[in-house]
This record gives C-alpha cells, sequence and structure tokens, in this order.
C-alpha cells in the first residue's frame, strides 16, 4: 500500500511520520508545494518544533516516510491520498472574515484529479465545513478524464494538540472516520481503519457518518476554546470581588460532569485553529439561517478579545496609568508553551496594546524565531475591535527581542508572562529583580509563578483572576 500526504505542515508532518513508524509495509509520502519545508522535513532541522517529533522523524525516514516536492508523481501513485493542507478564514469576498478559504483545498482536489490513474480513497485531514466531501466529489469527479477510477471520500479530522502532538498521536483519545453509508464507502472505512489498528485499539476509533465526523472537529474545537473563554469571563468575576479563579477552577473541576482539564485562566487562547474554527461554525450557522446559534458560539471569539484587552488595561492602570517609555519584558511568545507557533497567539495583541500605549516590548521566547515576532508584530496602527482612545501608530524602535530572561528583564519596569513555558518558573527572580526599575511589576497571564516567593523578593504581583497584593 502507498499513502500520500498532501500539505507538510503542523498535521500533516508528524500524523505521517507516526502512520510511517508504526506501519512498515506501508509507503508514505508527505509531498508539499514548498520547497523550504520539505527540505527542512529531510533536514535535522525540522521545520515545526514539536517535543519527540525528531525522533520519530529519524525512525521512519528514508525507511518507509519519504518528503518530496513532487506532487504528481506520489499522488498518481497513491491508494490513500491525505489531504492536510491549510484552511485558513476566508480575507476577501462573501464570508469575509469567517467562511473557510478552501482555495488549497480544491487546488490539491484538481491535482488528484487530473493526476489519477487508479481508484482512490480521498482522506479529508485538514479541518473543513460541514458538506465538504460533497463540494470535493464534484471537483474529483468532473475532472478526472479515467472512468475506471474511483474516489471514495473520508473525513478523518485530526485531534492532535500542537506541543504534544506525538503523545496525542501515539495514543488518541479516540480516531474518527466518517464515511458514505454505501458498500464502497463501508470497504474504504475499513481499510483506513486497518491502518490506524496497527497500534490505536479497535475501540478508540470510531466511524460515523461523513457530515458527523465533518462537524465533530468543529465542534470539538469550539467547546475547548469555550471552556477557556468561559474561565477566562470567571476570572474577570474574581478579580472584581476578591475570589481566586485557581481555587474556583479546583473546585468545579473535581466535578466529574465537568472535569479538570482546560479550566486554567490565561490571556485567552491562541492557535491557528480556534478561532478560525468557531469562525467558521459562525458562517455556517448563519448561512442555514441559524442565527441566534451564530451567535452564542460567536461571543466565544469575543470574551478571549476582551480576556486579552483587560489584561493590557489591568498593566496600564497598575503601572499608574502610564507605560510611556518603560520597557515592559514580555515572557513568552508562542501561543502555548513547547511549540514555535506563533499563528493568533495572544502575545500578539497584547504587545501591541502596550506599544500602542507608549511601552517597549522586549520579548523573550524559548523557541519563537526573532524573525516571526517582527513579523507578527508589525507596525501598521494598532486598534482593539472595540475602539479606544489608546489607539495609535506603532513605531518599530518600541520592539526588541532578548536571547535570555535576564537581558529582557534588565532596566525594564515589569515582566509580562504570556506564554506558561515550564523553564519560567526555574529562574533566579531574585538576581532579575535587582536588575529592573522599582517598583517592579510581574503580571503572570498564565498563574505558574510562585507569587508569594516573588513578593517577597519585592516585586508587586498581579496574577490572573486573583486578588491584588494584600
Ligand atoms: P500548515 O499551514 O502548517 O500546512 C499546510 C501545508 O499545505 C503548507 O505547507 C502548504 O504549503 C501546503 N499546501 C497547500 N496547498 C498545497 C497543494 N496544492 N499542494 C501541496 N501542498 C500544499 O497547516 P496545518 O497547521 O498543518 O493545518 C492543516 C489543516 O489541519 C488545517 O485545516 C487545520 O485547521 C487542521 N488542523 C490543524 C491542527 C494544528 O494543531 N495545527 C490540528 C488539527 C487540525
Amino acid at each position: 500500500m502507498k499513502i500520500a500526504c498532501i500539505g507538510a505542515g503542523y498535521v500533516g508532518g508528524p500524523t505521517m511520520a507516526m502512520i510511517a513508524l508504526k506501519c512498515p509495509e506501508i509507503e508514505v509520502v508527505v509531498v508539499d508545494i514548498n520547497e523550504a519545508r520539505i527540505a527542512a522535513w529531510n533536514s535535522d532541522k525540522l521545520p515545526i518544533y514539536e517535543p519527540g517529533l525528531l525522533e520519530v522523524v529519524k525512525a521512519a525516514r528514508g525507511r518507509n516516510l519519504f518528503f518530496s516536492t513532487d506532487v504528481n508523481k506520489h499522488v498518481g501513485e497513491a491508494d490513500i491520498v491525505f489531504v492536510s493542507v491549510n484552511t485558513p478564514t476566508k480575507t476577501r469576498g462573501v464570508g469575509a472574515g469567517k467562511a473557510a478559504d478552501l482555495t488549497y483545498w480544491e487546488g490539491a482536489a484538481r491535482v488528484i484529479a487530473s493526476v489519477s490513474k487508479s481508484s482512490k480513497i480521498i482522506v479529508e485531514k485538514s479541518t473543513v465545513p460541514v458538506k465538504t466531501a460533497d463540494a470535493i466529489e464534484k471537483v474529483l469527479r468532473r475532472n478526472c478524464t479515467d472512468p475506471n477510477v474511483q474516489f471514495e471520500i473520508l473525513s478523518n479530522p485530526e485531534f492532535l494538540a500542537e506541543g504534544t502532538a506525538i503523545e496525542d498521536l501515539m495514543a488518541p483519545d479516540r480516531v474518527l472516520i466518517g464515511g458514505k453509508d454505501t458498500e464502497s464507502g463501508h470497504a474504504a472505512i475499513a481499510t483506513l481503519a486497518g491502518v490506524y489498528e496497527h497500534w490505536v485499539p479497535k475501540d478508540r476509533i470510531l466511524c460515523t457518518n461523513l457530515w458527523s465526523a465533518e462537524l465533530s472537529k468543529l465542534t470539538a474545537n469550539a467547546m475547548l476554546a469555550q471552556r477557556i473563554s468561559s474561565v477566562n469571563s470567571i476570572s474577570a468575576l474574581c478579580e472584581a470581588t476578591g475570589a481566586d479563579v485557581q481555587q474556583v477552577s479546583r473546585s468545579i473541576g473535581t466535578d466529574t460532569r465537568i472535569g479538570p482539564k482546560f479550566l486554567n485562566a490565561s490571556v485567552g487562547f491562541g492557535g491557528s485553529c480556534f478561532q478560525k474554527d468557531i469562525l467558521n461554525l459562525v458562517y455556517i450557522c448563519e448561512t442555514v439561517g441559524l442565527q441566534e446559534v451564530a451567535n452564542y458560539w460567536h461571543q466565544v471569539i469575543l470574551m478571549n478579545d476582551y480576556q486579552k484587552q483587560r489584561f493590557v488595561e489591568r498593566v496600564i492602570s497598575a503601572m499608574f496609568n502610564t507605560i510611556k517609555k518603560k520597557k515592559i519584558a514580555v515572557y513568552g511568545f508562542a501561543f502555548k508553551k513547547d511549540t514555535g507557533d506563533t499563528r493568533e497567539t495572544p502575545a500578539i495583541d497584547i504587545c501591541r496594546g502596550l506599544m500602542a500605549d507608549g511601552a517597549s516590548v522586549c520579548v523573550y521566547d524559548p523557541q519563537v524565531e526573532d524573525e516571526q515576532i517582527y513579523q507578527d508584530l508589525g507596525t501598521e496602527k494598532f486598534e482593539w475591535d472595540h475602539p479606544s482612545p489608546r489607539s495609535r501608530p506603532i513605531s518599530k524602535t518600541a520592539i526588541d527581542i532578548a536571547s535570555n530572561p535576564m537581558e529582557a528583564a534588565r532596566d525594564a519596569h515589569a515582566i509580562c508572562v504570556l506564554t506558561e513555558w515550564d523553564e519560567f518558573k526555574t529562574y533566579d527572580y531574585q538576581a532579575i529583580y535587582d536588575t529592573m526599575v522599582k517598583p517592579a511589576f510581574v503580571f503572570d497571564g498564565r498563574n505558574i509563578l510562585d507569587h508569594q516567593k516573588l513578593r517577597d523578593i519585592g516585586f508587586i504581583v498581579y496574577a490572573l483572576g486573583k486578588p491584588l497584593d494584600p
């Protein structure tokens, strides 16, 4: 059997590496039009940082795992084609700002149709709107000239989380496969399930109809983001009342109906998926006339924006309502720990909000490349969604990047912790405090530091969703 995967990104690379590792008899080729990305996958400096990924890739690469830019050849030869291309939010035209942009998906489908000389199973690995399989089927059927070639489309959404991708792929909570309720649909499901059964217990492989599988992925991301927005909304109430959000989270998380995961208050969710998938869900609801349902889910995003804005306003008001010309050290820029990914990271809006008020930020992140930070922070005018008198252009000189935490904090008035990197807990904060302007503030946007210890050193500490300094 030969598998090809179109798209060598955060999903295509790790998922195919795991399949290749666990199924040595299957040839797996990951193809991409991005030459630099493929070259990186073929080197020891992979294009993405993910704990344990290099070891998995090295174990299978050259044996039965290959990375190539020859899309036509490998897709043409494959029995199963995974499509794991990006499905960002549309930026122009009908549905701009909400609908999923399926340009890359449609492009991939046209390539599959034009190069296929044999029947294939086409697997939707990307997150797509419900009913996408219908549209893709039309593109495939009408563009393939060989009448003997049949395509069976399956939905097999990916649930891995960045930062724990290898653990998640090694022992998934479930593998979801959606297909048609026909003889050929059942056969295709059985073939794909057979691949996963090399390492995933059978009772963890769930089979559904196509539309349920497509919708389950959007729903899963919407509900995960909703939990974060829910607990963040409570963090605001905690700050206003003297309750402690960590105590509240622990108290409710012990209820088995609620469970303890995803209850950490934070500066907000980020990553390439949550916002885009909720917007996509909102758009789908609107197009089928369910405006109230659309409004319900949209509120999850509004709450996330509010949390970021609230954090910045708290920093400003704590620092005597002026941060002009003050240096603020930012610890962490990635949207979560153990990844170098900055897509939709809350750090972007927070840094830009601080700079718009006149502060200069000095960012330290153990994994994110300097160029990425400069690119993300940009220099165009920054405006919160809810316009504020603070919105104004940002000067590039307000951005600095440090190669270590000490350098970031030297001569700074405050430290903002924006990512929950474990190493932030291990620093010598006395030494850091000694180099800072006094009073020195810590704004812990992830509640990961030892606040009492910091207060004993002399810091003024603002923890998220917790009572202020006594
Ligand atoms: P990505 O941008 O990292 O990778 C997509 C890759 O597809 C790019 O390298 C791009 O060059 C390539 N590509 C696009 N069109 C192509 C074509 N016609 N031929 C060959 N290559 C092409 O994206 P990602 O983060 O891997 O996400 C892929 C999909 O998986 C998205 O739909 C996303 O929503 C979903 N998803 C992502 C995650 C995650 O954690 N990142 C988790 C689950 C699901």
